[in-house]
């Protein structure tokens, strides 16, 4: 495959995962030049496949790219080839056998209502995700809050490989799922763009405390939405952090390195809570659990939208 990078360099100095690691091989640039031979056959020395799945596929590199290299398609042909070799970690084919066995990445029991009776008036189904329901909970609990006050039958779902082939429109407040069903061209909406258009039906009275937003990659990057969530947040006391919208920097948790490597994510994490405290914000506020549990994890103190507008709500 021709790989043509002008070895610039911009992806590097924007690459959340060289922001930690400090070397060329965990860089954009530097795993394309190592992956060029290896495209379309296997023969991966280990220092080569740890360089390929530290990768968050946060997309930073991509638009700061002049040429452009199509990079996240570079990276997802040499990690299947690897997989497919038997010789990528077993974290991940522990996900992806959990999602073939349990319908989700944790090896968890679906155990949801189809069903949940609300106060408001219509229907909606919505699609919480895993991490919200098994690791997060939280934040499913308070979307249902939510939703229960503007719908009056709210149908859940739990799998995913049925709304792909049913394509009914749907809600999700997951980044990353609201994100993989626009690539599959699924009818979804993300629950902030929702709670944004019918925020009046909330009742909020207000919040304590200085609160900066994380754009989750996969909603802001991926998808390009990043109105939404803040038009809500400028009804706060709401600063921006030193990278924000299409600039903004990853909490490190994406693209399977949370699983394989905790610690490498953990170091991002924390690179990201410090950005918070910079810009002097008490809060962390995003629209992904799986971002939000990284950046707890990092020591921030992190609300998910659905959480913040439940506390900022009259009783
Ligand atoms: S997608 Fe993100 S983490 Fe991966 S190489 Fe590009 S900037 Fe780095
Ligand atoms: S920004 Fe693009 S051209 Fe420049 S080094 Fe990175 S991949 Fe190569």
């Amino acid at each position: 495959m021709d790989v043509e990078c002008l070895q610039c360099g911009n992806c590097r100095e924007v690459c959340p995962v060289f922001g930690v690691l400090r070397y060329e091989g965990a860089s954009t640039r530097g795993r394309l030049l190592q992956v060029s031979p290896f495209v379309g056959w296997i023969s991966t020395p280990e220092s080569i496949r740890k360089n390929i799945f530290q990768c968050t596929r946060c997309l930073a590199c991509r638009d700061v790219c002049p040429v452009p290299v199509d990079y996240p398609r570079i990276l997802n042909m040499v990690r299947e080839n690897i997989l497919r070799s038997g010789k990528g970690y077993e974290k991940h084919y522990r996900i992806i056998q959990n999602r073939i066995v349990h319908r989700n990445p944790y090896g968890e029991k679906w155990n949801l209502p189809k069903v949940v009776e609300g106060e408001g008036k219509g229907g909606i189904r919505y699609f919480p995700g895993c991490t919200s329901v098994f690791r997060m909970n939280s934040v499913f609990e308070s979307t249902i809050i939510l939703l229960k006050r503007m719908y009056k039958k709210i149908e859940l779902i739990s799998d995913c490989c049925k709304v792909t082939e049913e394509n009914e429109s749907m809600v999700t407040s997951c980044a990353g799922c609201y994100s993989s069903f626009k690539y599959k061209g699924v009818d979804i909406t993300h629950t902030a763009q929702i709670f944004e258009e019918r925020m009046d039906e909330f009742d909020i009275v207000s919040f304590p405390g200085t609160i900066t937003y994380h754009d989750p990659c996969h909603l802001g990057r991926h998808a390009n939405l990043y109105d939404a969530p803040r038009e809500i947040l400028s009804q706060f006391d709401f600063v921006e952090m030193e990278h924000y919208r299409e600039n903004s920097l990853c909490c490190g948790a994406g693209g399977g390195v949370k699983s394989a490597f905790p610690e490498l994510a953990l170091s991002m994490a924390k690179r990201r809570v410090k950005e918070a405290k910079d810009a002097r914000a008490e809060f962390i506020v995003t629209p992904c659990p799986f971002c939000a549990r990284n950046l707890r994890d990092g020591g921030g103190n992190v609300l998910d939208l659905s959480e913040l507008l439940v506390m900022a709500m009259q009783e």
